[in-house]
């Protein structure tokens, strides 16, 4: 008889993120800012999570606090159930700047991000093709960054950020720099990703309506200092129909 698998180690159940009562201030004394206050939030494994807010609320920093970039916070953060503990290749980060490294290639920028996965030459060519191919630029797979359109580079930045198989992708603002036609269909693109690998994702956007085509819960924050003011679930099976039914709960 097979052993019984063990809930912890089951694929399935990986990638949920707890935030705990998070309080996050910026400098001290009479130039304190308190950015964040008092974040509750449970994201399950395997949901979209978007957070949306105005400029300077605090997105990018709970983003940050969850990436594991910033470890200067009040609270308690938790991937699986275990305390945050800087970053991890367990979660994957996308900026709005697809952050390439111009004097590498394709090819040689997911190789960077995979060797801190500490894994094999052999494995990391895999790794690296497979995502390349899940994106559709393998025919670049040897180009240069400059070489590559916005919307090229994004897909890029993306598929760095799966190479490593992670639980959870982080992303801030992605489409963000991107023209209308090209957002849509990577917005689509992000959604089949989704939807194949059974992944965590959590998505800061400034775009409402890229947040309820996607997500299956929009968090919208309140600026200074940031704090959550609603999360609205998007229960509506068909995208198309999300925009006007979830629209009037995220207005007010
Ligand atoms: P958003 O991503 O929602 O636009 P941010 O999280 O980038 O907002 O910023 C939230 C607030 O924190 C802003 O007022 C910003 O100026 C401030 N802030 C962000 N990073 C820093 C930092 N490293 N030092 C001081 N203040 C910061
Ligand atoms: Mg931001």
């Amino acid at each position: 008889m097979n052993a019984p698998v063990s809930i912890k180690t089951s694929t399935h159940l990986r990638g949920a993120l707890s935030v705990i009562g998070i309080h996050k201030v910026f400098g001290e004394g009479a130039a304190a800012l308190p950015v964040l206050e008092d974040i509750n939030l449970a994201i399950r494994p395997g949901e979209f999570v978007a957070i949306v807010g105005a400029s300077g609320c605090g997105k990018s920093t709970l983003l940050r606090l969850l990436a594991g970039l910033d470890t200067q916070f009040e609270g308690v953060l938790l991937h699986d159930g275990e305390p945050l503990k800087g970053t991890s290749t367990q979660r994957g980060l996308v900026f709005q700047d697809h952050r390439l490294l111009p004097w590498l290639t394709v090819r040689q920028n997911i190789d960077l991000a995979l060797l801190n996965a500490g894994l094999d030459t052999t494995s990391r060519q895999q790794r690296i093709a497979a995502s390349v191919e899940q994106v559709g630029l393998t025919p670049f797979i040897d180009a240069w960054p400059h070489q590559l359109s916005g919307g090229m580079a994004q897909r890029a930045a993306i598929a760095r950020a799966l190479a490593a198989r992670p639980q959870v992708l982080l992303l801030d603002e992605p489409l963000g720099a991107l023209d209308a036609l090209t957002r849509l269909k990577l917005q689509q693109e992000l959604r089949r990703l989704w939807q194949e690998e059974a992944i965590t994702m959590v998505m800061v956007t400034h775009d409402i309506e890229e947040a309820l085509y996607l997500a299956d819960r929009v968090i919208v924050l309140d600026a200074r200092p940031g704090r959550i003011r609603k999360e609205v679930p998007v229960d509506l099976p068909h995208p198309r129909n999300r925009n006007a039914a979830n629209f009037v709960a995220l207005r007010d």
